[in-house]
């Protein structure tokens, strides 16, 4: 996958993975409709976070599509940027050691493609 706020400014990047994952462990039965079409309602959901060489950070969420009607979704990113005091946000070039997490602020929320991963 690309970072997808890097997508939207023309830069390029590479992505590095934290490996931190966590899911919800939740029982949804799927079903046979009327018609006797599958549903596969499954809310559970899996989370993570990336970070790209440009210094976003990229939390996202998988979660499930039903594939024979509209319920779910592939799941979500949502872009964040570091901000100093001031509102100036930080490239690559600053070390992310010591960032407090209350210092990254949401640039952008984007639907994640089906297979991105
Ligand atoms: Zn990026
Ligand atoms: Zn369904």
């Amino acid at each position: 996958m690309v970072c997808p706020r890097c997508k939207e400014l023309g830069q390029k990047s590479t992505i590095y993975n934290s490996s931190t994952y966590s899911s919800t462990v939740m029982h949804c039965p799927s079903y046979y409709d009327e018609d006797g079409k599958l549903h596969n309602h499954d809310s559970n959901t899996s989370s993570t976070s990336m970070s790209c060489s440009n210094g976003h950070r990229l939390n996202i969420t998988f979660s499930k599509k039903c594939s024979n009607c509209d319920w779910g979704n592939n799941g979500k990113i949502i872009a964040e940027e570091y901000c100093g005091p001031t509102g100036e946000t930080f490239s690559s070039t600053v070390s992310f050691n010591g960032y407090r997490p209350q210092d990254w602020k949401q640039v952008g929320q984007y639907d994640l493609e089906e297979g991105a991963l």
